[in-house]
Order: C-alpha cells, then sequence, then structure tokens
C-alpha cells in the first residue's frame, strides 16, 4: 500500500507502512508511506503538531507523540514499547515492521486505548493526564500501553477467526501479556493484585450480565474476555510457568499467522494441553471450558506452641459449590511461604487439616495462588494474633 499525505507544514503525517520519503512545498509538508510487508487493511491517516521522542529498538523505529509539557508521560509510554517489543519479539514472535508509533487520542474521542497496524492510540486520560507520582493503585499508563502493543501480535500478528470466543484471541492474550511484563517490572504481589482486582470485575460484570453466562472459549462480553480471560490466564501461568505458556502462544501465533489459517479459542486450548500434564488439562479445560465460581474461606485457626514446633489445626470451607481442590498456605513474617497442602476438591465442606510447622506462621491463605474464581477474597486470610 502506498500513501501520500500533504499537510501543513508543522505537522508530521503518519499512515501504515514505512516513512519512504518527506519534503517541503511552501507552506505544505508532504510525507510519502509504502508497507514493505503485507498488512491488515485498516485504513488510518493522522497528522499532528505534536512534538515527538524517537528511538531504535532492535530494528524498529518508534516515536511517541505527547502533548506539549507532557515529556515525562511519553518518555514512560517509550518505557513501555520498549519492554513490550522485546518481551513479545523473544517470546511469542518477530515484530516484522520497520516501525512502530504512539499517538496521544483526545479526551474528546470515546477510547482509552486502540491499536492500529504498528500504531497505537492511547487516551489522553489514561495516558498524558495520567498523575506519575501515585503511589497506590495501578500503572495504567504503563499497562494500558503494554496492552496496545501486545495488539500487534494478538490482534494483528495472529489470523484470529471471526467466531464465538475470537474476543478472547485479542483481549484475553493482551491481558496475558500485560500480567507477564509488569510481573518483571512491578514483581509477584503487584499483578497478584492486579488479578484479584480483574476477578472483582468479573463478578460484578456477571452480576450486571442480562444473559446467560457463556464459557471462556465461547465468550464475546467485555467481563468475560477482560478480567476472567486475565484471571484464567494467570492460574493456567501459574500452574504451567511463564515458559510452556509462551511455548503454547508461540506455537499459535506460528501455525495462525496471516495468511495462514485463522484460529479460534480451541486452537488456543489445544496449544496449551499439548505442553500440560493430564492434570493440568482439567484446570486449563475447567478455566475455559466450564463455567465455576467458588468462596473459599478459612474457617477456624487453633495453634499450640511446644518446642521448637507449631501444631496448627486449620478447617476450610467453600461456602459456594466446592468445585475444585483448594490450596492452603502458611507464610511466614516476611511473607515467604512456610508450607502449602492440598485438599481434595471433595472435602471442602468445611475439612479441616492437623498441621506441624517448623517456623511461626504469620498468616494463612486459602487460594494464595489465585486458582479460583473466588467472590470474596476477604475471608481467605487468618491473621494469626500477636501474643
Ligand atoms: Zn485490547
Amino acid at each position: 500500500m502506498q500513501t501520500t499525505i500533504i499537510t501543513s507544514a508543522d505537522h508530521f503525517a503518519l499512515a501504515p507502512g514505512k516513512l519512504i520519503n518527506q519534503w517541503q512545498e511552501g507552506t505544505r509538508r508532504g510525507f510519502h508511506y509504502e508497507t514493505q510487508a503485507p498488512v491488515a487493511n485498516v485504513a488510518h491517516l493522522i497528522s499532528t503538531s505534536m512534538p515527538y521522542l524517537q528511538k531504535k529498538i532492535e530494528q524498529t523505529s518508534v516515536k511517541v507523540f505527547y502533548p506539549s509539557g507532557k515529556q515525562q508521560h511519553g518518555q514512560k509510554h517509550l518505557a513501555a514499547i520498549q519492554d513490550t517489543l522485546q518481551y513479545a519479539t523473544d517470546h511469542f514472535g518477530q515484530y516484522d515492521y520497520a516501525q512502530f508509533n504512539l499517538v496521544p487520542a483526545s479526551v474528546a474521542l470515546p477510547t482509552v486505548g486502540y491499536a492500529l497496524p504498528q500504531m497505537a492510540l492511547i487516551g489522553e486520560g489514561v495516558g498524558f493526564h495520567a498523575n506519575l507520582n501515585e503511589s497506590d493503585g495501578f500503572d495504567h499508563l504503563y499497562r494500558r500501553t503494554v496492552h496496545e502493543v501486545a495488539h500487534q501480535w494478538w490482534g494483528y500478528g495472529l489470523n484470529i477467526a471471526e467466531v464465538e470466543g475470537s474476543g478472547v484471541l485479542a483481549e484475553t492474550l493482551a491481558k496475558y501479556t500485560e500480567l507477564v511484563i509488569l510481573r518483571r517490572k512491578y514483581g509477584q504481589d503487584y499483578v497478584k493484585r492486579l488479578v484479584e482486582f480483574e476477578q472483582g470485575r468479573y463478578f460484578q460484570g456477571r452480576s450486571r450480565d442480562t444473559i446467560k453466562e457463556l464459557p471462556l472459549y465461547r465468550a464475546d462480553s467485555n467481563y468475560l474476555i477482560y478480567s476472567k480471560g486475565s484471571a484464567a490466564m494467570y492460574g493456567v501461568s501459574e500452574l504451567l510457568g511463564e515458559t510452556r505458556v509462551n511455548q503454547a502462544l508461540r506455537k499459535l501465533l506460528t501455525s495462525h499467522a496471516p495468511p495462514a489459517p485463522p484460529a479460534t479459542t480451541l486452537d488456543l486450548i489445544r496449544y496449551l494441553n499439548e505442553v500440560a500434564s493430564e492434570s493440568e488439562q482439567a484446570v486449563i479445560n475447567s478455566w475455559f471450558k466450564e463455567i465455576h465460581v467458588n468462596d473459599v474461606a478459612i474457617e477456624s485457626v487453633s495453634i499450640k506452641h511446644q518446642n521448637s514446633e507449631y501444631n496448627v489445626t486449620v478447617c476450610v470451607i467453600d461456602h459456594q459449590e466446592a468445585s475444585h481442590s483448594v490450596q492452603l498456605s502458611a507464610f511466614a513474617a516476611n511473607g515467604k511461604l512456610i508450607e502449602m497442602k492440598e485438599f481434595a476438591k471433595s472435602a471442602v465442606n468445611p475439612a479441616c487439616l492437623d498441621w506441624t510447622l517448623m517456623s511461626k506462621p504469620k498468616y494463612f491463605e486459602v487460594d494464595a495462588k489465585l486458582l479460583l474464581l473466588d467472590s470474596n477474597r476477604e475471608n481467605n486470610i487468618y491473621q494469626v494474633p500477636n501474643r
């Protein structure tokens, strides 16, 4: 595809493809773009007078346009683009294009983020007007940028069949990419908090849904493809580890990159199953093909300290349906795991466990790895009183 744009002399114009030529014509400025490899046919023309930051990342020329005075925000967007291009190239597959641009979308537009081929539009509200000094909450500027860059793979790199569940292949996998990149930057606790938040959004969404909830592999509602999808991919990656999940995702991409036949969620499930054991396959199946909600809780704890041992009795209950096995973990004061035990799924109604711990527990938590969709997580933790 060839694109020529003539615009104001103080503007920079963007179109799909590589910038081949630019020139000045009196008070007008011209730009000529040419695509170097097949791209999705999503035409877009942008002309902006905003300043930009520029960086070469691997073979890709990256530009981040920013509203004047917001250079610091531009740097953060640039760092998020760099982290995502590098991670996704290493783990999912090559980024084949010579350029990537990020352009702020006006707050007047109804978007917080929108991915185009080789470009991301980021809503100014979540991006350039974000408060960089906010210490609590999540780094939405970074997270949102990672998400939109991830769509270069999960959206434009993958040929997605227009059938039920298509949003899972785009949005759930972009959410997974957020989680793994945020874990590298901010650590496991941060990502766990984010997934707890997404689980909350899932329960809000399902309480407002006016149609019967579909299993994830057939879903197209936002609370499913974004929120349950995040929880599912987090649960599956806690189970399989990032390496095996990425192995499956790389195979999904290489087998279904255009012009190869389009992929469905059944392909995603199949590739995940290929890297999983039989018991792990049952969990993958449960996340994607079934609908289970739990409300596990610690019902009671008693502790006797004798010599250097702690003799503990912990009772766990599932107020919902006891549909899965449940993990109970004991943690020390420094947050380190002392030991983890598993209750069989039939046992949790309620079930008590006698346990000898060799170091002092600070708190107990059921489902600390977020392997279940749990409607109330406040009752999952029992803090041992200081005595
Ligand atoms: Zn998205």
